[in-house]
């Protein structure tokens, strides 16, 4: 059976000791194991991220950015052989994975634009003879942690804004699909990048852990779920590093009386199924505004969710593949057991779907009406194809319900009313927007991050705050007097 190795210093370096198997979900079958980094792999690959830095760093924003462009071509040149390999491990469908290679991509290519962002800010004769401008260096050896469900899209959020700023990289992907990062990192190779620059190990907790701790990583992005963001930020803060830790989501669409009905249950559909649900973005909870729209919406999905085109994603023209892995499976089917239990309304029950039987981690779309904020499939963060519809009697309310969850990464509101619209957009206390958009996920010129428990720090990923993220600023302040000797002055200094 294959070992799927770790890539540092430039090259595939073999695995030592244990391994976990690595799964296509919609076969069931095992592909291959990957290795698990021990805290000596983890130390390795951080030494070889220090050795690489200074002459990075000291590497002109352009030169970085051309590496870069060369990145893209080439990463465009291998998208089958990056979204064969998202598919097989993921399960996602071909589509899908075709979506997510490109928003990286469009990181890739606003990081080419490190010469404009990196120049900093000037200001002459801020007193006699004195100018002053604030520099951006980068940090030095930063890591990412990242999630199953992007094993593209995720890492690609951090390390090209990272290395174009001048630090070295060291990524930890998903044990679950971990082959499309040493593709990335290889590819990153291909394009220029010296040896060092960009690292990844493979492994778990243990991998992690040692990150965490090891005083050569300045700063941690980190991608997942709730209970480890809220874990990561924890430890690494107090080991004194920089942290940005995006959590889960539990994101709700909000469909007024007004909304264009067709054009919000097509929307729903993709946003609630794609990706079999298991998107932070997606959206898991509709809040229907009004017993008839209810009535009418869920008449509405419920013939498109028994319509669902569901099955392997390496077949093109698929709508949804299978869950990430068979334990995933089982946690999304005990949630719908659940939701029945808690007495909410099961309208479609995906684990009757044909599909469910296997082989593979399939489960059909599921649909539940009637559920309520105290029931824990309305609370919790399921991750699986489930849509759950609260219904209310006015606007505040679905504004109260957004606001009273525990997480708050994305929520949008269909209607046809500006004033709503815009009344919506300043009440709702999430990170991301969406008006008659389902999934508003931030270009690349913007920043992606999420409000309340689906965000541990600051900044957010990508786009501007990413520039901040890996750079630390540094302010000159330079006089160089004609003449004269230096009276001494005992005041603090000011223009006064
Ligand atoms: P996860 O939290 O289980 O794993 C994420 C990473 O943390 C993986 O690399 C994993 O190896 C590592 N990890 C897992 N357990 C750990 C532990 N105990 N100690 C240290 N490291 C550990 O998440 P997942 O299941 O891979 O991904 C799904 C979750 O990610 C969902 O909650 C989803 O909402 C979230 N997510 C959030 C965003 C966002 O932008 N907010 C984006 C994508 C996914």
């Amino acid at each position: 059976m294959k070992i799927l190795g770790h890539y540092i210093d430039g090259r595939i370096q073999p695995g030592e000791g244990r391994t976990k198997p690595v799964f296509n979900p919609a076969l069931g079958e095992l592909i291959c194991e990957v290795a698990m980094a021990s805290a000596e792999v983890v130390s390795r690959a951080v030494a070889a991220a220090e050795a690489a830095f200074p002459a990075w760093r000291a590497m002109p924003p352009l030169k970085r950015a051309r590496i870069l462009f060369r990145y893209k071509v080439l990463l465009e040149e291998n998208a089958d052989r990056l979204v064969a390999a998202i598919v097989k491990e993921h399960g996602k469908v071909w589509e899908d994975a075709q979506g997510e290679l490109a928003r990286g991509i469009e990181v890739v290519e606003y990081a080419c634009g490190a010469p404009e962002f990196l120049k900093g800010e000037h200001s002459r004769d801020v007193g006699p003879e004195i100018d002053s401008w604030s520099e951006f260096p980068p940090l030095g050896v930063v890591a990412g942690i990242t999630p199953f469900n992007f094993p593209a899209m995720v890492p690609m959020w951090m390390f090209p804004m990272a290395l174009v700023c001048g630090n070295t990289f060291v990524l930890k992907p998903s044990e679950k699909d971990p082959s499309t990062a040493m593709i990335l990192a290889e590819l990153l190779s291909q394009a220029g990048a010296p040896p060092g620059v960009f690292n990844v190990v493979n492994g778990d907790k243990e991998a992690v852990d040692a990150l965490l701790v090891d005083p050569g990583v300045k700063a941690v992005s980190f991608v997942g779920s709730t209970p480890i963001a809220e874990y990561i930020y924890a430890t690494a803060t107090a080991k004194g590093k920089r942290v940005q830790a995006l959590g889960g989501a539990k994101n709700h669409a909000v469909v007024m009386p007004d909304a264009d009905l067709d054009a919000a249950a097509n929307a729903l559909m993709g946003a609630a199924y794609g990706s079999c649900g298991e998107r932070c973005m997606a959206i898991s909870v509709v809040v229907a505004v009004g017993q008839e729209l209810a009535d009418e919406l869920v008449r509405r999905l419920t013939s498109k969710v028994e319509s669902l085109k569901i099955g392997d994603g390496a077949t093109k023209g698929r709508d949804m593949g299978p869950l990430v892995t068979a334990e995933h499976k089982e946690k999304v089917s005990t949630y719908i057991r659940l939701g029945k239990e808690e007495g909410a309304l099961l309208v479609v029950d995906g684990r009757l779907a044909p599909v469910a039987n296997g082989p593979g981690y399939f489960l059909g779309g599921t649909l539940f009406d009637h559920v309520t904020t105290e029931m824990r499939i309305y609370r919790e963060e399921i991750f699986g194809p489930v849509l759950a519809i609260l219904r209310v009697e006015t606007l505040a309310e679905a504004i109260d319900a957004v606001n009273s969850h525990e997480f708050g990464n994305g929520s949008c509101v269909f209607t046809r009313d500006g004033a709503v619209a815009r009344l919506f957009s300043d009440a709702v206390q999430v990170g991301m927007v969406g008006v008659n958009v389902p999934l508003p996920v931030p270009v690349a010129c913007q920043s992606f991050g999420g409000w309340k428990r689906s965000l541990f720090g600051d900044l957010y990923a990508y786009g501007p705050d990413a520039v901040r993220f890996y750079t630390r600023r540094k302010t000159i302040t330079q006089r160089w007097p004609r003449g004269g000797l230096e009276r001494m002055q005992f005041a603090f200094p000011s223009n006064g």
